[in-house]
């Protein structure tokens, strides 16, 4: 069984580590994240505790389920059946019937007809905690500064001067990604898009603030002024709210080079952020949330160019290093999440010593087909894969879903 070496303990790095446990590959965990620093307001936070929700549709949540923690991911979310649409003040409402949908499509788990609302910092605790219960290491303060490989191997370079070296190297660290950088090309930056976000999560029972089961998930836009908010109901008790605009929401000390950042004088900040919603005519109980938010962050949206491969020799990318999506519709880590799935998939399929390359290729041919949507490719990866009937079958589902 190869040995991996995977840069990004994010919810898409933790997640691979599981699935290839799953299959009896041992992988080890590297992220730059410093716990020393890893402080706000004196209060040192759990690894991965900034961000508000994220939303996963059946393509992730069948992945979870895979990985044996769709229960508890259930349990610690909220499954919304609506979505529904709204001018910036609440009026002019559409509602969508998500699990009516996917029902329709012919969905038959009722687990997975729901999208899972959740706090990315509650899904990013169960499935490092999943890591620890099976012994999977997370190293942390280990951020990548580069990466060599030659015909047997291939091995990380961290800022501390340590190394580490396996068969294969899996860059899960993010948008901004070293490991894209230093083995697929300097140039494949990601690039700022001038759209800034705030998002405030908020126990919504302390507060008395209540929220409709059809606005569970639900979003408030203003399209000529380009102002855009969206209210993810968490759990039963939390809720996060999102808001955007291209003009700067100008917060003291904001450093836009990191992708999403805690603020440090929470009260004032987001009582700035909840006027700024009143003076763009928002329902009072959007004010309301953003006003009471026990926890911000703000974040900047990134751009990334399309790649023709996520593979390089031994090295291959997945979740956000590979794909850049926007981040309002829960896409990145609905893609994140199937890559997990496919990369599982394959080395299950194809276990021997002497089918890596052809589990690699594979890997980047399907994915890089289905992110961009391109039938040609998908329908050659199709091809390749219908002598292999069991594993078709099994990543049918994503093929499938791009196909129709
Ligand atoms: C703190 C944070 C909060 C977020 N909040 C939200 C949210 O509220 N809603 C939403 O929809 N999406 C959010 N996202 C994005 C969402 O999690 C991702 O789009 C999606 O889950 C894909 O995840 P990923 O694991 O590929 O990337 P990420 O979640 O970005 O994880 C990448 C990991 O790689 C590590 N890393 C980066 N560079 C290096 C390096 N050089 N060396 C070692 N490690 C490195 C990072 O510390 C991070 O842990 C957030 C991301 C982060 C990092």
């Amino acid at each position: 069984m190869p040995k991996v070496v995977i840069i990004g303990g994010g919810l898409v790095g933790a997640a691979t580590a599981l699935g290839l446990h799953q299959i009896g590959i041992q992988s080890t965990v590297y992220d730059q994240v410093n716990p020393v620093e890893a402080v706000v307001d004196g209060r040192a936070i759990e690894f991965g505790d900034s961000g508000g929700a994220v939303l996963i549709q059946a393509g992730g949540l069948r992945v979870l389920r895979t990985l044996g923690l769709l229960d508890e991911c259930l349990a610690a979310g909220q499954s919304s059946s609506f979505v529904s649409w709204h001018k910036i003040d609440g009026s002019a409402q559409i509602v969508g019937n998500t699990k009516a949908w996917n029902q329709k499509a012919g969905e038959t788990d009722p687990k997975l007809l729901a999208p899972l609302q959740i706090l990315r910092s509650t899904l990013h605790t169960i499935l490092i905690k999943a890591c620890h219960r099976v012994g999977i290491k997370t190293l942390v303060n280990k951020k990548l500064v580069d990466v060599k490989q030659d015909d047997s191997s291939v091995t990380a370079f961290f800022a501390d001067g340590s190394t580490a070296t396996g068969d294969i190297l899996i860059g899960a660290d993010g948008i901004h990604s070293a490991t894209r950088h230093k083995v697929f090309g300097e140039h494949l930056n990601a690039t700022f898009t001038s759209s800034i976000g705030h998002i405030g999560v908020v126990n919504i029972k302390e507060h008395g603030i209540t929220i409709k089961e059809t606005e569970e998930c639900s979003f408030f836009v203003d399209r000529d002024k380009k102002l855009f908010v969206a209210v993810f109901k968490s759990s039963a008790d939390t809720a996060a709210i999102n808001v955007s605009t291209f003009d700067e929401v100008t917060v003291e000390g904001d450093d836009q080079s990191a992708s999403y950042r805690p603020y440090t004088d929470l009260p004032k900040h987001a009582g700035h952020l909840a006027d700024v919603l009143k003076s763009w005519g928002v329902p009072p109980h959007l004010e309301k949330m953003m006003r009471h938010s026990h926890r911000l962050s703000s974040y900047s949206v990134y751009d990334l160019p399309d790649m023709d491969s996520y593979r390089k020799g031994r090295v291959i990318l997945i979740g956000d290093a590979a794909h850049g999506m926007v981040p309002s519709a829960g896409l990145g880590l609905l893609t994140g999440l199937e890559d997990v799935g496919t990369l599982v998939a394959l080395f299950r399929n194809l276990p021997e010593e002497k089918d890596l390359n052809r589990v690699l290729e594979l890997y980047s041919d399907i994915r890089v087909a289905r992110e961009q949507q391109h039938p040609t490719r998908l329908a050659v990866c199709v091809s390749t894969l219908i002598p292999r009937l069991h594993l078709l079958e099994e990543v049918s589902i994503i093929l499938y879903s791009v196909l129709l």
